[in-house]
């Protein structure tokens, strides 16, 4: 895991040995990963939830300083920090800020905080899908992205194929195939033949990432929590990849008829 993964996309809790030893000229050199994180200074896109649009986010420096620390029970200098932040701050307002929190227990950085929530970053993304998908569909969506947040892949992956199943089945009932089976049929069949029956209504993609149709055929049981983490990013690829298309599709149409609409009242007008 990257430096950037590790702050940004790995889920809370998440905990990592804090030594790490780089290779430096051929020289391998310790480091802590809690100094690397305090000292991460690249410039990073992220989803602004007050912009509601991507934006360019630059670490804060110098918060560490932090003056001496003392509790009730220990009124003498304490030399552990409780914990660090890294805040990064959004390019359109100075007031915009993504926030993470960190601790070191043992050998261990541990992931403790991050705000505002992944769910927060994507919930507004949803709304643009509200023409194409049912709201039950919605729902589960953000379910999906509340899970994953948590760090739960398994039960996020399954909310996510519900969706992914729901898109195929969407389109075999438009597409334009001869002699069509039942939706029955469509149904009973694996996930891979589903998909192969379909193949021509379905964008290139799905076909290049073919190979992990066998894990979305699993049962519950069958699936592993490493297994699901590992696909969890390409069945979220490819589901908002579609949804985007079947968005632009829907736009498309309804400038259609908003076109053909003026058209004819020009018409009538003319006569
Ligand atoms: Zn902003």
């Amino acid at each position: 895991m990257n430096l950037e993964q590790l702050i940004f996309g790995a889920p809370l809790y998440s905990r990592w040995e804090n030594k790490v030893i780089i290779d430096e000229e051929g020289q391998p050199v310790e480091y802590s990963l809690k100094y690397l994180v305090e000292s991460f200074n690249e410039r990073v896109e992220l989803y602004c939830t007050k912009c509601e649009r991507n934006r360019v986010f630059a670490a804060d420096k110098n918060i560490f300083d932090v003056p001496n620390i003392s509790s009730p029970h220990y009124p003498a200098r304490i030399k552990d920090k409780p914990s660090f932040f890294k805040t990064f701050r959004c390019s359109g307002d100075e007031h915009h800020k993504i926030l993470y929190s960190f601790i070191v227990e043992g050998d261990e950085l541990i992931k403790v905080a991050e705000y505002p929530s992944k769910y927060d970053s994507v919930k507004n993304t949803f709304s643009n899908y509200k023409k194409i998908l049912k709201k039950e569909k919605i729902t589960e969506l953000a379910k999906a992205a509340q899970l994953e947040s948590y760090g739960y892949a398994i039960a996020s992956f399954l909310y996510y194929r519900r969706i992914f199943e729901d898109i195929i089945l969407q389109t075999f009932l438009e597409s334009d195939i001869e002699n069509k089976i039942t939706e029955e049929e469509f149904r009973g069949k694996r996930m891979e033949d589903k998909t192969k029956y379909i193949q021509d209504f379905l964008p290139d993609y799905f076909k290049e990432n073919s190979h992990m149709y066998g894990v979305l055929s699993k049962g519950i049981h069958e699936l592993q929590e490493d297994e699901c983490r590992e696909y969890l990013p390409i069945v979220k690829t490819i589901i908002f990849f579609s949804l985007d298309e079947a968005v632009d599709k829907k736009n498309k149409e309804l400038r259609k008829i908003e076109v053909s609409k003026k058209l004819n009242e020009i018409k009538s007008k003319l006569k």
